[in-house]
């Protein structure tokens, strides 16, 4: 028998059966859990924003609607009505025009008991004459800004007196427990990094599975890698877009710290345009990625933030077959209006073959480099090879580098098309100022994407015209990862301590609520008959 291979298929069969969540198991897993009650203290520490309470976190944002919809017909209406517009805006065709016509019938007449009545001055005469005519998106969002003015007035403060907030305080008492790998199941090692592996982990009480990437404490040191690991972790948990990983924990073992993230079982874009099949990945697919990859790429642009490792093996798939950024390692947040300062050596980051010229030269550089590598990795799913580095070429990074610097890119592929030669083309300008998307133009609008509606690709609509099979691992097998490296015994001292309780935070807000009420722990918690004590108690 061939051991490894045991090995490799045992290992397999655990991870995927993992993922098929047994419920009734998971309900008997948690019947004794009970939500804490809230400290005095941390009621005080709160964010207590509407925006962060009632819009951004997925508790809050529900305790909030159950709140209005126990409270009187005016609140109920003004919890609808968003919830009835943003399916509206989302709707295509038939569904479309039933939904217009539930906003006018349901909202805009006086006579109907969810009439808008808590509307002044402009808002109120926008609602009122509203109809089929003028029924358009502008009108819509004066109105709900407004819905927004009222909801965060009296009623936002009724709520914060109720037992709804209580209970809110209640689930941020929970949220803060300490997580440690008991937490976890932990599955096959899915990849390997600079700083150790990215292993399957599964949190036991909601059968939520993750992806946790393990960075060795001591490598760490001994590399000088703790910096980049904590603004790795830190924007990592700032992002809020669907096509960039999502942190849920950060949390450290005694030698590892850990992150814990979306987990993508569909496998990263390099292993598809080399491993599977016929080299190189299809234009509609590649089409629907790279629209993925771009508005990725210009959410973290919006914040500052230089991605600076954007190539194939970057981008992950999840298991309906859509794509986000991942590892983060590189990435840099840019003072204002700053460009990045190369001091000889230092500085000097990304990938060889993905590396814009400004780089190569040791020049300064801004968001454009991410946009050279863009159009490197397009040209790579086109052809299954780099515009300057052939596929499995062993050639000196002197070379590639004379080559990004003094070469035209060529394209002998077959399947490049007129639109993607031109998309490539602009994204491989040599001088940053002429490159497309370094002036804060939208590489968007470019015809190559003529196919995509983006305000249905960014609310995770389209369907993907991939989708990863659920019985297969897109990952090589696990033998391939064994580490035979020595790390020698490094010792840590007080500042070392500090850092690594920095980068332990436990549960990411937003991340975890969501696991919660995804998980159904939320319902079961929440409802009064489950657990002993109900909503009775207000908060002092
Ligand atoms: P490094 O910064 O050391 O390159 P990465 O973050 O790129 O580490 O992770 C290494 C490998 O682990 C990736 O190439 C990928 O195959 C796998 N991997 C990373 N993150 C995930 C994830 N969220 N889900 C599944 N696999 C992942
Ligand atoms: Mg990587
Ligand atoms: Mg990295």
């Amino acid at each position: 028998y061939d051991l490894v291979g045991l090995d490799n298929l045992v290992a397999n069969t655990a991870y995927l059966r993992a993922q098929q969540v047994d419920y009734d198991e998971l309900r008997k897993r948690r019947v004794s859990l009970t939500l804490p009650k809230p400290k005095n203290s941390s009621g005080l520490l709160l964010d207590r924003k509407y925006e962060s309470v009632c819009e951004q976190q997925p508790i809050g944002r529900k305790l909030f609607q159950e709140f209005l919809l126990a409270s009187n017909p005016q609140y109920v209406a003004a919890a609808e009505f968003p919830e009835e517009l943003s399916h509206w805006r989302f709707a295509e065709d038939e569904a479309r025009e039933k939904a217009k016509r539930s906003i006018l019938a349901k909202f805009c007449q006086p006579e109907s008991k969810s009439f808008l009545s808590y509307l002044t001055g402009e808002a109120a005469e926008i609602c009122k004459n509203l109809s089929n005519k003028n029924f358009d998106e502008e009108a819509l969002e004066q109105i709900k800004e407004a819905t927004r003015d009222f909801l965060r007035g009296k009623p936002f403060l009724e709520f914060m007196k109720s037992p709804f907030f209580y209970r809110f305080l209640q689930w941020k008492e929970y949220e803060k427990q300490k997580i440690t790998n008991k937490y976890f199941y932990e599955f096959r090692t899915l990849g390997k990094g600079g700083f150790g592996e990215v292993c399957a982990v599964q949190v036991k009480y909601t059968g939520q599975m993750y992806a946790c990437k393990k960075l060795d404490k001591s490598r760490l040191k001994k590399k000088g890698g703790e910096r980049f690991a904590l603004l790795e972790k830190q924007i990592l948990e700032k992002v809020n877009s669907l096509f960039i990983v999502n942190l849920a924990y950060s949390y450290n073992d005694k030698t590892h710290l850990c992150l814990v993230m979306d987990l993508m079982n569909g496998g990263d874009l390099k292993f598809h345009i080399y491993e599977l099949g016929e080299r190189g990945i299809r234009m509609e697919r590649l089409i629907y990625y790279t629209a993925q990859i771009t508005t990725g790429i210009l959410h973290l642009h919006s914040m500052d933030v230089v991605y600076r490792d954007m190539k194939p093996e970057n981008v992950l798939l999840d298991a309906k077959g859509q794509c986000r950024l991942s590892d983060l390692g590189l990435a840099v947040e840019l003072p204002k209006g700053r460009t990045i300062c190369q001091k000889k050596k230092k500085g000097f980051a990304g990938t060889t073959g993905y590396m814009a010229p400004e780089i190569l030269k040791q020049e300064n550089y801004r968001i454009s480099v991410d946009w050279w590598a863009l159009g490197c990795s397009i040209y790579e799913m086109v052809a299954a090879r780099l515009p300057f580095k052939d596929f499995r070429e062993k050639v000196h990074n002197e070379e590639v580098t004379r080559r990004t610097l003094e070469d035209e890119c060529k394209f002998e592929h077959k399947n490049f098309d007129d639109p993607t030669k031109d998309l490539i083309s602009r994204f491989l300008r040599k001088k940053q100022l002429h490159r497309l998307g370094s002036r804060g133009e939208d590489p968007r609008s470019h015809r190559f994407f003529q196919s995509i509606n983006f305000h249905r690709l960014e609310a995770g609509l389209v369907e993907p015209p991939w989708v990863p099979k659920s019985n297969v691992v897109y990952a090589r097998n696990t033998d391939e990862f064994r580490d035979n490296s020595e790390v020698e015994n490094i010792k840590f001292d007080a500042k070392d301590e500090k850092f690594f309780n920095e980068f332990s935070t436990g549960a990411v807000s937003v991340r975890w609520q969501k696991e919660m009420i995804d998980s159904g722990v939320f319902d079961e918690l929440n409802d009064p008959k489950l657990n002993g004590h109900g909503c009775e108690s207000v908060w002092t």
